[in-house]
């Protein structure tokens, strides 16, 4: 695919079942990013978008959506080429999910409105709620089309014009989506997809002085500068959506089998590359034994493997150079002193498949406990007391995510309150719905995606104050 950006560049994405190029396709630069935020603005200053009623800007997004649903199968291909993602999964959760995200924004865009004060002096005073702007949308690789999605939908409702620069790794389908916008009525200049690299064209965006907010996922290294190109530039607000270092904490009282499904699923799922990803396994003393043993023999059953058969649980690591991230902190792992309990090579002759990883014995301060490693590796630590589990739970720089499993209310109630992160699964794990606020504690980021918290992002509150006698003021 080409669509002819200014230097005519372009780069390679390749489908990391084999390693061997797909496609090639065009590489933004700041010139793209500056055209692209000239149109965005044309569009936010003059354009029907931000003007049309809510209940219009809603009827397009279901519009939208309803052509994301006719293309379920096309869009998770696209997902499992580039990303390595498992089909059976995008075709039945992924791309549905994203097409119901646009229509739970929707039906918030006609319910956008501000309050009546009651002021102290004799003043009539009301909020309008007003669209922020021009908007840039940065996202990640590991889920094209949830990330694209969790970040324009609340912008569309909210009125928002925007410039989206996905992931260099995984640029497909949201190029589908820029296609499918406009096909669904989306008015030119409201959504402008600019593909390329994150140094080049992300910087750009994050440091435009007419772009009023950008919306960030991605690692917590990258966010800083995501931050410091804002502080740098016009001031414009930024959101973070960054990594993390989860804990699950299994107590005393847990079913072993539940406990072991749900440690597997909470690492292994998307081959490791979630965020939230439970990948710090705290298990209480009087149960490590049989866990672990129920453990290995449950890991057997995530079968790596082509993400297009559907017997494949496990796909392969996004590119060559996160499978070889991956297996480097495995080989540190191993030489930090853990114990390899089961797996730790690469999967396959070809492609970038990493065998579900267990190490047991870790420490604390291993790199392995301590590094987000976005793979299928967990690190099973012991602990004696509940302080002690809480006390491990919050060792981490991250705060995205956390499991608790266990049968005790009071156990659930206090340990939930004790842990630092922004959401707690209990007896779960990778319990989104797009109604529950999503987002990090500490370097994990600030701002929530999902929920109507999101949709505040991108707006903003004026307030109107008039006497309310008309009386000369003063
Ligand atoms: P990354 O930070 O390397 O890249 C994310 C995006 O930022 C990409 O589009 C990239 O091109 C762009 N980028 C890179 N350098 C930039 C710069 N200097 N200026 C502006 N943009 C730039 O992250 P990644 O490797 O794509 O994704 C993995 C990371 O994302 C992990 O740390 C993971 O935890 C995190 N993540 C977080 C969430 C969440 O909701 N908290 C969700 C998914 C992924």
């Amino acid at each position: 695919m080409n669509l002819d950006f200014v230097a005519g560049k372009t780069f390679e994405t390749i489908d990391p079942r084999t390693g061997e190029t797909i496609a090639r396709v065009s590489e933004g630069d700041k010139e793209d990013i500056d055209l692209a935020v000239g149109a965005a603005r044309r569009a936010f200053d003059h354009g029907p978008w931000p003007r049309l009623p809510g209940a219009a800007r809603a009827k397009i997004m279901h519009k939208f959506a309803d052509l994301i649903d006719q293309h379920i199968e096309e869009l998770a291909t696209l997902d499992t080429l580039n990303a390595g993602k498992l089909f059976s999964w995008g075709k039945a959760v992924d791309i549905p999910s994203v097409a119901n995200t646009l229509r739970y924004f929707a039906g918030a865009a006609d319910k956008i409105h501000g309050q009546v004060l009651k002021m102290s002096r004799e003043l009539h005073a009301y909020t309008l709620l007003e669209p922020i702007g021009v908007v840039g949308l940065i996202i990640p690789w590991n889920f094209p089309s949830t990330m694209f999605f969790v970040k324009v939908s609340p912008a569309l409702a909210a009125g928002c014009t925007m410039v989206v620069k996905p992931a260099e790794q995984t640029p497909l389908s949201a190029l589908f989506y820029a296609h499918l916008a406009k096909e669904a009525g989306i008015p030119d200049g409201v959504i402008n997809v600019v593909s390329g690299y994150g140094p080049t064209a992300g910087a750009a965006l994050t440091s435009h002085m007419n772009v009023d907010k950008v919306s960030f996922t991605g690692s917590t290294e990258v966010g800083r500068k995501v931050m410091q190109a804002a502080a740098a530039s016009n001031l414009k607000t930024v959101s973070l959506e960054l990594g993390g270092k989860s804990p699950l904490l299994i107590f005393d009282d847990a079913d072993i089998d539940q406990a072991a499904d749900l440690a597997l699923l909470g690492v292994m799922h998307n081959k490791g590359e979630v965020c939230v990803a439970g990948s710090r396994v705290l298990v209480q003393e009087a149960i490590y034994d049989e866990f672990v043993k129920t453990l290995v023999e449950k890991a057997k059953e995530w079968v790596v493997g082509d993400p297009f058969h559907p017997n494949s649980r496990v796909g392969p690591q996004v590119n060559k150079t996160q499978f070889e991230r991956v297996l480097s902190y495995i080989e540190h792992g191993k030489r930090e002193g853990a114990t390899l309990l089961t797996g730790g090579k690469p999967a396959a002759e070809t492609g970038f498949y990493i065998q579900p990883t267990v190490f047991t014995d870790v420490k604390e301060d291993m790199m392995i406990s301590r590094d987000e490693i976005f793979g299928p590796v967990m690190a099973l630590m012991k602990f004696k007391t509940i302080e002690e589990g809480i006390k491990y739970a919050n060792n981490t720089k991250y705060g995205l995510a956390s499991g608790i499993v266990t049968k005790s209310l009071d156990i659930a109630n206090t340990v939930s309150r004790s842990i630092k992160a922004g959401v707690v699964w209990i007896n779960c794990y990778h319990g989104f719905d797009i109604d529950c606020p999503f987002g990090g504690y500490k370097m994990s980021g600030f701002g929530k995606d999902f929920g109507m918290e999101a949709l505040h992002k991108y707006l903003q509150t004026k307030a109107v104050v008039t006497p309310i006698y008309n009386s000369p003021w003063l």
